[in-house]
């Protein structure tokens, strides 16, 4: 059978059958000579040992797409950050370190602001300007707004998705809607892994639909960016690029320099003050970050 690892526990690996099970199995394949170790969105092949019981082996891993070191995770299509757009107030710095640790990952990126409900016209014509002109895709949602719950299902469909952004923005109510009953996990293992939620730090897939699976992602931080050369952050700000050649140095890093295209960029109104701003502040507690 096939199937993919939705979630991980000492040993256990939990595979989802992609229609409705959930199996509790141990990895004893072929694999285990290849040194691999299975990653909780892997998609495997399995035997059911006990089908009463569902359990069974992983006996091979199939070629993954892509591997997040934080965290640990395989074969995420994307990511979609929220944020609300007020209460609480976005953090765009918060949320310009999760853009960079996308593109760090080569995940592709889209950034929902919810409760749209709460906000002004004018704050979400401020925010699609700024994130849409920096190439990514914005999306404005009210939890309990039937449209904006089935444009994220239609954004999630068919892809597996890591789901980050800060707490009280709303994403356990957008994607509660999203994970009709009839979708949940039907079983024992289900029921088990079910009462395990929350108390875990782990990484976890959630069913929505075949082919579809979310991940909410507590632990989805801005540490991962730590790792960069401060001088390699830039590349991580797409909207910068155009105007690199502009610069009169080359490698030139944008802060200090005379002659710069992307400051002159950010004078001219071509370049958000507010990304331009996030880049300095984390370009400089990367570069102080160094020194130690
Ligand atoms: P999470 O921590 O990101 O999962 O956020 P929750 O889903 O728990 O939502 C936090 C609070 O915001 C709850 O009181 C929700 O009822 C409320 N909330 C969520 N989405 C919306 C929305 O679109 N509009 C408004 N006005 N409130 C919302
Ligand atoms: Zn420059």
């Amino acid at each position: 059978m096939r199937g993919k690892i939705i979630k991980g526990i000492a040993g256990f690996y939990y595979v989802h059958d992609g229609i409705s099970k959930v199996y509790e199995c141990k990895a004893k394949g072929v694999f285990r000579s290849r040194k691999i170790k299975p990653l909780v969105g892997d998609d495997v092949e399995f035997t059911v040992l006990d089908e009463k019981e569902q359990t069974g082996n992983i006996t091979d891993i199939l070629e993954r797409k892509n591997e997040l070191i934080r965290p640990a995770v395989a074969n995420i299509d994307q990511a979609m950050i929220v944020f609300a757009v007020t209460d609480p107030e976005p953090n765009l710095n918060l949320l310009d370190r999760f853009l960079v640790t996308m593109e760090m990952q080569g995940v592709p990126a889209v950034i929902c602001f919810n409760k749209m409900d709460l906000g002004t016209g004018e704050r979400e014509r401020e925010l699609r300007q700024i994130y849409e002109a920096a190439g990514y895709s914005v999306y404005f949602t009210s939890a309990n707004d039937k449209e904006s719950v089935d444009m994220v299902r239609e954004l999630l469909k068919g892809k597996t998705t890591a789901l980050a952004g800060p707490s009280g923005v709303g994403k356990s109510s957008l994607t509660n809607q999203i994970q009709p009953e009839a979708a949940m996990e039907t079983g024992a293992i289900s029921e088990k892994i079910r009462r395990g939620r929350h108390t875990t730090r782990h990484s976890e897939l959630f069913f929505v639909e075949p082919e579809t699976f979310v991940m909410d992602t507590p632990g989805f931080s801005s540490i991962y960016v730590e790792s960069l050369k401060p001088e390699e952050l830039s590349g991580y700000f797409p909207e910068f690029e155009d105007f690199v050649p502009d610069c009169r140095f080359l490698g030139c890093v944008h802060v200090g320099e005379r002659e710069c295209g992307v400051k002159e960029a950010v004078k001219e109104g071509k370049l958000a003050v507010s990304r331009y701003e996030n880049y300095r502040l984390i370009y400089e507690e990367l570069k102080n970050k160094r020194r130690y």
